[in-house]
């Protein structure tokens, strides 16, 4: 039986590791996708935790990443489809069906895109959608695309594929954006940007890849990409019936990420909370660490 596991290798997962390791917990870090660092390395630009601005996401992860391999961290590639508690320890079980029993475990999973569920978004999946500005803009060098969402995802997609595309229409639901009005405010000053407001997305159009949009109010832009940035959806169904979810599917949990069940935690963005972010995810993962030290040293010396 190892002490800690970690459920993510992003920003809460891997500060988790960093202070679970800082402790002497013998520590394993699951991650569905070998080498990742979540949401974060899709971010051309984090420019809001402190002492780095303007700092690449990517890189940012990378390096949480390697603080956490150098004091000794394991990590394992896997996916955790199910957790059950026996006697006083945790059983998590793989995709593979490998079984990995713990003291404790910290659940970091984050969370995934949301989709719009219109016509031809799975269906060109892609094939010109797409729902990562950073890795797939470069695809659309010189072309139309179209990013859906108001958010900071949103703003931040088309201030990136503003200096790579000819035209970007930023669509948006409201009138007012949710995300950042100093991002709204460069937005502005480009020229190739278009904001089309209080519009929804009814369906996107093409054969083997789009060629155009169509809003729920009949209008058509002919666009190459479609990027969709409407917010995401926390990866809770593995933990649906071990811990208690809010009407949403985060996880209840406090700033210890102590949930409802005994020596299981949780940090970063599944958790219930008012600020998702890098540094709220650092943080969950610092005090969840902290937390399941406390838990293990009382619980089993
Ligand atoms: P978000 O803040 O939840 O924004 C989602 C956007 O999508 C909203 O504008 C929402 O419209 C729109 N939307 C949702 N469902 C829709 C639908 N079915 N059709 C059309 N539009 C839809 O998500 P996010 O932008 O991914 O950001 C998530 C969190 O990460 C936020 O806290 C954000 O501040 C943070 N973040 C920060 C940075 C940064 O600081 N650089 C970068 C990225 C993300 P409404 O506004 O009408 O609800």
């Amino acid at each position: 039986m190892i002490d800690l596991l970690i459920i993510g290798s992003g920003p809460a997962g891997l500060a988790a590791a960093i202070y679970a390791r800082r402790a002497n917990l013998e520590t394993v870090v699951a991650e569905r996708i070998y080498g990742g660092t979540g949401q974060v390395a899709e971010s051309s630009q984090v420019d809001n935790y402190p002492g780095l601005p303007e700092t690449n996401g990517y890189d940012l992860g990378q390096k949480f990443r390697e603080h956490a391999e150098s004091l000794g961290t394991e990590f394992k590639d896997g996916e955790a489809v199910a957790f059950s508690r026996e006697g006083d320890s945790w059983q998590t079980t793989f995709k593979s069906g490998e079984v990995i029993v713990s003291k404790a475990v910290i659940y970091a999973a984050g969370a995934v895109h949301r989709h719009l569920n219109i016509p031809g978004e799975n269906e060109l999946a892609g094939r010109g959608v797409s729902y990562c500005a950073t890795c797939d803009g470069a695809f659309f060098r010189n072309r139309t695309v179209a990013v859906i969402g108001g958010g900071d995802t949103a703003l931040d997609d088309a201030l990136y594929l503003a200096d790579i595309c000819s035209k970007v229409y930023l669509i948006h639901r409201r009138e007012e954006f949710r995300g950042s009005s100093r991002t709204v405010a460069r937005l502005s000053q480009k020229e190739n940007v278009e904001f089309v407001l209080k519009a929804k997305p009814g369906q996107i159009e093409g054969e083997d890849k789009v060629t155009s949009l169509m809003l729920e109010d009949g209008r058509t832009l002919s666009v190459d990409g479609v990027f969709i940035a409407v917010g995401m959806v926390p990866v809770t169904e593995p933990v649906k019936d071990v811990v208690k979810l809010d009407e949403n599917g985060y996880i209840i949990a406090g700033e210890t990420g102590k949930t409802s069940a005994e020596g299981f935690y949780a940090a970063g963005d599944a958790r219930t909370k008012a600020l998702r972010q890098v540094v709220t995810a650092v943080s969950d993962g610092a005090n969840a660490a902290t937390a399941a030290e406390l838990y293990i040293r009382t619980c089993f010396g």
